[in-house]
């Protein structure tokens, strides 16, 4: 018999109407399960305190409503730590913001309150969501639970070791390059980046704006459905989302035409590798691999280490130390910047400050940004016209499996890691990493993009996964 803690959303429901369990009940064995693992995991930097009217609210709601509650009525949700929650400090794991207190809730954070969901604490992540190990942390590195001596991923680690190790049910995440595809295939959770502008960014510590989704961390592609769809939407409050059907609608097919793109090395498809495996179990099952070029892919990690870091310089320019957290006092205004934002940052968010700042300088904007633009468009429209031949493009989603603690110092090795990753959000298309392989050693994930508004078809190919793996 699973703990409720352990269930997935759509069991939990089930449960907590047929009455197996309370909503209190399965609020407390998520807080019991954080405090038997979360001291070696680290994964939340911030428990709450449990909302006992929010608790009772959801209860009684279930008992008056029934099947027509909400699936998310009383479900324990973890949720990153750049995302805010009226009243909760949000840090994005930096010491810069390491007092603030959210005077609003993000768009999602409301939308969920009013589904009835509860929201368990704040999980660890990279500084200001910068990294792919959740070693950035200002506040320690989180621990994979799959493996204690390998890093969970990142930036979205804490909430992807959350969900794994059952310390909640589900959990947000946000994603920038990959934040919450990696972690989720580290942790052998699903992970999805939702299409650009199709979930809200109000009250997300922007990163990169152009880039940024927030998105579901879940046990289960059905899980990581109920969550998308309770959070997505047109929002006044942010003017990048997008209406329904703005994009043509794709009807998800009985068998999928999968694209595999050049770049992936061959190897990987070798039916002794876990992709391959899963190819060949996805073929026996009537789904068609397609070869599929896509030339510019190549340029993509360049032209994402260029326009993210553009914008996250900016975006950080705000933090001075006059209106927001760190607040370091010098004898001039230029001092209070400089001491601020030395005491407030840590190494990498620095690295890439500078980056930023010097792709956006008179004399190489051009250069660089520019040009950076416009092979990004012309790496949207190579995805757009491979999708013209099939559904569905399928990669692995990170390089490997999880890797060790400090084995990638070197910057460069780090950002290398997102090379399956960051296309999606290069494209604004939506992407999903699903656990494949496991079986006793470290889980992989298996990674598909889909065309812009296509998460339906996402969601149709997870299935298809979880069939092939007889699940
Ligand atoms: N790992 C990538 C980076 O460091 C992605 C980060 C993210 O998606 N927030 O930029």
């Amino acid at each position: 018999m699973k703990k409720p803690n352990e269930m997935t959303i759509v069991e939990a429901a089930r449960a907590l109407r047929a009455r197996s369990f309370s909503v209190r009940e399965l609020w407390d064995a998520c807080i019991e399960a954080i405090r038997a693992r979360d001291g070696e995991l680290h994964a939340f930097l911030e428990v709450f305190d449990a909302d006992e009217r929010a608790i009772a609210a959801a209860q009684a709601r279930i008992e008056a409503e029934g099947d027509s509650a909400p699936l998310l009525c009383g479900i324990p949700l973890a949720v990153k730590d750049n995302i805010l929650i009226e009243g909760k400090v949000a840090s994005a794991a930096s010491r810069m913001l390491a007092n603030y207190r959210a005077t609003y809730d993000a768009t999602v954070v409301r939308k969920l309150k009013e589904a009835g969901a509860l929201f368990l604490g704040r999980t660890n992540m990279d500084e200001f969501a910068m990294g792919s190990s959740t070693e950035h942390s200002a506040f320690g590195p989180t621990k994979n639970p799959r493996g204690l001596s390998r890093v969970p991923g990142g930036s979205s680690g804490g909430s992807a070791a959350a969900v794994a190790a059952d310390l909640c049910v589900a959990a947000l995440g946000s994603d920038t390059g990959g934040s919450i595809r990696q972690p989720a295939a580290y942790c052998g959770v699903a992970g999805l980046k939702p299409t650009y502008g199709a979930v809200s960014r109000s009250g997300l510590i922007a990163l990169g704006s152009s880039l940024d989704q927030i998105g579901p961390l879940a046990k289960s592609v059905e899980d990581a459905r109920i969550l998308h769809d309770a959070i997505r939407g047109k929002d006044p409050l942010d003017s990048t989302t997008i209406p329904d059907g703005l994009y043509p609608q794709r009807t998800v097919p009985n068998t999928f035409r999968i694209g595999i793109p050049d770049f992936v090395n061959r190897t990987l498809l070798h039916s002794d590798q876990p992709l391959g495996m899963l190819a060949k179990k996805l073929t026996d099952d009537g789904h068609t691999l397609v070869d599929v070029a896509l030339p510019t892919n190549q340029y993509a990690l360049a032209i994402y280490y260029i326009i993210m870091p553009a914008e996250a310089s900016t975006n950080l320019a705000r933090l001075d130390g006059i209106r927001y957290g760190c607040a370091a006092r010098g004898k001039t205004l230029l001092d209070d910047y400089v001491l601020s934002r030395t005491e407030g940052f840590g190494e990498e968010v620095r690295r890439r400050i500078l980056l930023g700042t010097f792709v956006l300088s008179s004399g190489y904007i051009d250069a660089y940004y520019h040009k950076a633009q416009a092979a990004r468009s012309l790496l949207r429209t190579e995805y757009e016209k491979a999708f013209e031949k099939v559904d569905v493009i399928m990669t692995p989603t990170a390089l490997s499996a999880a890797f060790a603690f400090g084995e990638k110092k070197d910057p460069l090795s780090m950002y290398l890691e997102d090379l399956f990753t960051v296309t999606a959000n290069l494209t604004g298309m939506p992407a999903i990493s699903l656990p494949i392989g496991g079986g006793g050693q470290l889980p992989v994930g298996v990674h598909f993009t889909a065309p812009h508004q296509a998460e339906n078809l996402l969601f149709g190919i997870g299935e298809a996964v979880g069939k092939a793996q007889g699940a």
